[in-house]
C-alpha cells in the first residue's frame, strides 16, 4: 500500500497535470461576459455556440483541402515603419515553404480552368521533411539560446511567369489589405497546416512594439493598453459604431491568436516526459482573468465572437460567388468536393440568419461617412503593413492570414452594390490568396471558439 502510495504522488509530481486544474466555479471569470448578446451584432452568445458546433467541423475539412492549404505570401519584406530589429531565432517561430512540386498547377495558376484538368501526382509533403534551404542571419530575440530556424527559398522562372499571367484586376478601391508583390522572389507557396498557428514564446520589446503600434497609431483613438488607467469599456461606448467595430476586430484577432497559443502550448520536457503541445490552462488564465487584465479579459474574449460573426456574415453574404467559384486546384474531384463542402457549409446560415449587420455602418451624411469609411480602409490596410514588423515568422505567417482574411471579409461586406439577393455583380474579383485567407480566419476564429469552450470546462474540473 505505501509503495503504491509513494508511486502516485511521484506520478503527480513529475506529470503535472497542466490540462487540469484545482479551479473552483469562482475561477470561472473569464468567462463571465460569454452569454447574452453579442455587442453590435444580431445575436447572442449562446446562438454562435450552436452555430459554431456545425461550422467547426465543416471549416477544418474544407481548411484541410489543397486549395485552401497552401498560402502564398511574403515572409522576407521589411519592416515600413521602424528599423527592422530582424526575424527572431526561436525554433518554433520557423517556417516550412513548400517545394515546387508540393503545390497543385491548378493552384499555382499554370492552367486555365476553363481549359484543362490536369493529373499530375502531387508529391506529399511532410513535416520536417528534409527541404531546400537558406539560412537567414536572424537576430536572437531577447533571452532566447535556441536554433536557428530553416526556411526554405525557392521560385523558379515558370512560378514568375505564371505571377505575371495571372488574372489582375484594379481592386485598388475596394481593397483593405497591402497587397503582395507578385513578382517579388520572397514570395512563397506555405502550406498551412504544415506550419500551425501555436504557442511561439514570440514576446517582448518586438511584440509590445507591433501591438502598441496597431492600437495606439493605427485605430481609431482607442484605449492604451498599457496605460495604468486602462477602461476600455468605458472609452469604446464613447465612439461611433465604426470606430468600436474596428477595435473589437483587432482585439478579437488578438484574442483569438493568445486563445490559440494557449491551446496549443509548448510543456517542455524533462528526464521522465516528452516535450507536447496541449492546453495551458494557466497561460489562458492569465490572458484573460478580469484580475490580472484590469477586469477587460472577458471582454477581450467577447470580441473573438464579434470577430466571428463578422467573418461568418462575409462568407455568407459572398454566397453567389461561392456558387460560381470553381476553387480550382487541377484535380477535378477534389474541386467538386471542395465545393460540395463548401455548400454543407453555407447551409449553416439557417441555423443563425442574423450575425451582423454591416447596413448599419457608414450610413448618415454621405461625405462624412465617405470619408470615414475611407480612414478606416486606410488604417485596416495599415495594419496589413505592420504584419511585416512581426519578428517571429509564423506570428508573422498567420498575422499576415488573419489580416487578409479580415480584408477580405471586409471587403465583401463594404463593396456598394455589388450583392443583390442571390447574385452578385461581374465586376466583383476575390484572388486565390483572398479566398484562402477569408476561409482560414473563418477556421481560426471557429477553433477559437471551440478552444474557450473547452477551457471553460476545463476551469470548471
Ligand atoms: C501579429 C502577432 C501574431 C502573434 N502570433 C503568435 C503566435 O502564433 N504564437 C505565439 O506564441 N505568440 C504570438 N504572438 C505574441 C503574443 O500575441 C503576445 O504578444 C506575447 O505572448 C506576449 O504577451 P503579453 O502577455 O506581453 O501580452 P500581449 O498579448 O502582447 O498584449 C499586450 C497588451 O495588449 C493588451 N491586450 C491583450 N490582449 C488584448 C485583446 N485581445 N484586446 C485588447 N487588448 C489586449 C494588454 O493590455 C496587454 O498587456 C503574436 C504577436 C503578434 C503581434
Amino acid at each position: 500500500m505505501a509503495r503504491f502510495l509513494y508511486s502516485t504522488v511521484l506520478i503527480v509530481s513529475v506529470f503535472p497535470l497542466h490540462t487540469t486544474s484545482n479551479y473552483g466555479p469562482s475561477d470561472d471569470q473569464c468567462f463571465c461576459q460569454l452569454s447574452g448578446k453579442v455587442e453590435d451584432c444580431c445575436c447572442d452568445v449562446e446562438a454562435v455556440h450552436n452555430l459554431n458546433k456545425e461550422v467547426y467541423p465543416k471549416i477544418l475539412e474544407i481548411v484541410k483541402q489543397n486549395y485552401f492549404k497552401f498560402f502564398k505570401v511574403n515572409l522576407g519584406r521589411s519592416c515600413p515603419f521602424w528599423p527592422d530589429d530582424g526575424t527572431c531565432s526561436l525554433k518554433d517561430c520557423s517556417v516550412q515553404t513548400c517545394k515546387e512540386d508540393e503545390v497543385p498547377e491548378g493552384v499555382k495558376g499554370y492552367h486555365d480552368p476553363k481549359k484543362s484538368y490536369n493529373h499530375k501526382p502531387l508529391k506529399v509533403q511532410k513535416e520536417n521533411s528534409k527541404r531546400q534551404t537558406v539560412k537567414e542571419q536572424p537576430k536572437k530575440c531577447k533571452g532566447d539560446n535556441s536554433t536557428l530556424g530553416d526556411v526554405n527559398i525557392h521560385l523558379s522562372e515558370e512560378d514568375k511567369q505564371a505571377f505575371e499571367t495571372w488574372q489582375q484586376y484594379d481592386d485598388a478601391e475596394n481593397s483593405f489589405c497591402q497587397p503582395e508583390d507578385e513578382l517579388s522572389a520572397d514570395l512563397k507557396y506555405v502550406n498551412l497546416l504544415l506550419n500551425p498557428e501555436r504557442f511561439t514564446n514570440y514576446k517582448g520589446d518586438s511584440a509590445n512594439r507591433v501591438w502598441y503600434s496597431i492600437y495606439q497609431e493605427n485605430c481609431f483613438k482607442l484605449p492604451n493598453p498599457y496605460t495604468e488607467k486602462y477602461e476600455a469599456s468605458s472609452a469604446l461606448n464613447q465612439l461611433c459604431l465604426e470606430k468600436r467595430v474596428f477595435y473589437r476586430v483587432i482585439s478579437g484577432m488578438h484574442a483569438s491568436i493568445n486563445t490559440h497559443l494557449s491551446a496549443q502550448y509548448l510543456f517542455k520536457g524533462n528526464g521522465f516526459m516528452k516535450p507536447e503541445w496541449r492546453p495551458n490552462v494557466e497561460e489562458f488564465k492569465k490572458r484573460f482573468d478580469p484580475e490580472k487584465t484590469k477586469g477587460q479579459g472577458p471582454s477581450w474574449l467577447k470580441n473573438i465572437y464579434f470577430l466571428y460573426l463578422l467573418v461568418w456574415r462575409a462568407v455568407i453574404k459572398a454566397g453567389p460567388y461561392w456558387k460560381q467559384e470553381g476553387f480550382f486546384t487541377g484535380h477535378k474531384s477534389e474541386d467538386g468536393l471542395v465545393k460540395k463542402h463548401i455548400g454543407d457549409l453555407l447551409l449553416q446560415s439557417r441555423n443563425c440568419p442574423s450575425t451582423f449587420d454591416e447596413t448599419m455602418m457608414f450610413t448618415g451624411d454621405p461625405v462624412t461617412s465617405r470619408g470615414l469609411k475611407e480612414e478606416f480602409r486606410k488604417k485596416f490596410r495599415n495594419i496589413t503593413r505592420i504584419m511585416d514588423c512581426v519578428g517571429c515568422q509564423k506570428c508573422r505567417l498567420w498575422g499576415k492570414v488573419q489580416t487578409q482574411g479580415i480584408g477580405t471579409a471586409l471587403k465583401i461586406l463594404f463593396s456598394s452594390n455589388q450583392f443583390a439577393e442571390d447574385t452578385v455583380s461581374p465586376s466583383f474579383r476575390l484572388k486565390r490568396n483572398e479566398i484562402v485567407a477569408l476561409f482560414n480566419a473563418l477556421g481560426r476564429y471557429s477553433s477559437s471558439i471551440h478552444y474557450v469552450q473547452m477551457f471553460r470546462s476545463l476551469t470548471r474540473r
